[in-house]
């Protein structure tokens, strides 16, 4: 048999940075015993294949009070896990290239600056100052706030996946959910490649995949795969701090502690997962420009490699985390979009007491599966997306 056991306290489908963290908070909590599922690889998703962007500059206050504490978690991730994640707090900065673009950064400040957060408005010449060599009249200003920065995302997962196994978590690769046993609207179960497995409670942590797993189970929903691009150059001598972010076209790029250039921009592809997930001339070509244009100084410079991966959308660019109201033990932990891992630990914590009917701290309007149910509620909307 592939599991060690016939019955769980909860099932979590996905083994990515929020299914491990989700299945950590459970874990520490003394929850019961607890499987989590993935079809794949560790890191096979989208948690292998992001940026590694850590910011907490939102338009929404819940997005911002989730990024703040998950900076200060990936800052004693070393000291919780064993594990070093390179967390290089450089800064990030927004550009703007108009007045319009400079009045909505400030709008975005103003809301950063009363969470309590130090965010700069910066003129051109301050911008300057912090990306060396940025073409001369291609911004007006930006925004900056010191303590974002980066996350090398390999070791996040990998360290959460010794340290979840250490608390006694089943991780199983290789074995796809394929559904719930319910009964009277209540999940009893996930079947799986691997045969069932009984427990009151699945997450749904599939990443890109979310919106086929909750279809699986008779849920409608409204999450969309979205395939983002990204690449990498040769390596340089170190010049940068910051992640460097354009609104406009979703640019977005920092050097990492090797060197090299890390970026995407955005490209739009098909919807859904039909095509995997290949890398494309025209993302390559377009990120080229763009980085150019921007920075002349990188002409003639390699790229290296360059892949892909799911952002898994939500209509308003939010997470999707708790109960689904239609079906008891279903817990949505999904809609990351660009910003899984930089939410991952906070986000996941509040995945983990909804698992547990603990009461969770989220505006429901911005967070509930229920909001996208015609519930009547006032959407809210996270609109500074990238990639
Ligand atoms: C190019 C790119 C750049 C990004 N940059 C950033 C960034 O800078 N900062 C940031 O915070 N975020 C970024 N993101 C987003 C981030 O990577 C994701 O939001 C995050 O990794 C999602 O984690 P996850 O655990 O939900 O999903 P995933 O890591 O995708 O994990 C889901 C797992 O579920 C498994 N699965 C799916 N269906 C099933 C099933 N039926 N049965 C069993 N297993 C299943 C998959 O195999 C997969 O391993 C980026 C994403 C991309 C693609």
């Amino acid at each position: 048999m592939t599991f060690a056991r016939r019955d769980y306290r909860a099932v979590v489908v996905g083994a990515g940075i929020i299914g491990l963290y989700t299945a950590y908070h459970l874990a520490r909590r003394g929850a019961g015993p607890v499987l989590v599922v993935d079809r794949g690889f560790l890191s096979s998703g989208g948690s292998g294949r992001n940026g590694g962007g850590v910011r907490q500059q939102w338009e929404t206050r819940g997005t911002i009070r989730l990024a703040r504490e998950a900076v200060a978690a990936y800052r004693r991730f070393g000291r919780d896990f064993g594990t070093n994640v390179w967390f290089r707090q450089g800064g990030y900065l927004f550009l703007a290239e108009g007045p319009a673009e400079l009045e909505r950064l400030a709008r975005v400040h103003e809301v950063v600056r009363s969470e309590g957060l130090p965010s700069q408005l910066l003129t051109a010449e301050q911008v300057a100052e912090r990306v060396p060599g940025i073409a001369p009249g291609s911004v007006v200003g930006g925004s900056f706030l010191a303590s974002d920065g980066t996350v090398y995302p390999f070791p996040a997962v990998w360290g959460l996946y010794e340290a979840v196994r250490a608390l006694g978590v089943e991780v199983v690769l290789g074995v796809s959910a394929l559904g719930v046993r319910a009964e009277q609207g209540r999940v009893q179960g996930v079947e799986t490649s691997a045969g069932p497995a009984g427990a009151p409670t699945v997450v749904n942590a599939a990443g890109g995949w979310s919106a086929e797993f909750s279809r699986a189970c008779g849920l409608e929903v409204p999450n969309v795969a979205t395939r983002h691009e990204i690449l990498a150059t040769e390596p340089m001598k170190p010049f940068l701090d910051p992640m460097v972010v354009r609104a406009s076209d979703g640019l977005y790029f920092s050097q990492t502690m090797r060197g090299e250039l890390v970026g995407g921009l955005t490209v739009p592809h098909e919807p859904g997962t039909r095509r995997g997930v290949p890398s494309s001339p025209r993302f390559v070509t377009a990120m080229a420009r763009a980085l150019v244009g921007l920075l002349p100084r990188l002409r003639g410079l390699g790229v290296l490699r360059a892949w892909a991966g799911f952002y898994d959308d939500s209509p308003d660019g939010l997470p999707v985390i708790g109960e689904d109201p239609r079906l008891g033990g279903f817990v949505h932990a999904n809609g990351f979009g660009g910003h899984g891992f930089m939410l991952a630990p906070s986000a996941s914590e509040r995945v983990a007491r909804a698992v547990l009917a603990e009461p969770v701290d989220l505006d429901p309007k911005e967070f509930s599966p229920a909001r996208f149910l015609g519930s009547g509620a006032a959407p809210s909307r996270e609109r500074l997306q990238l990639g």
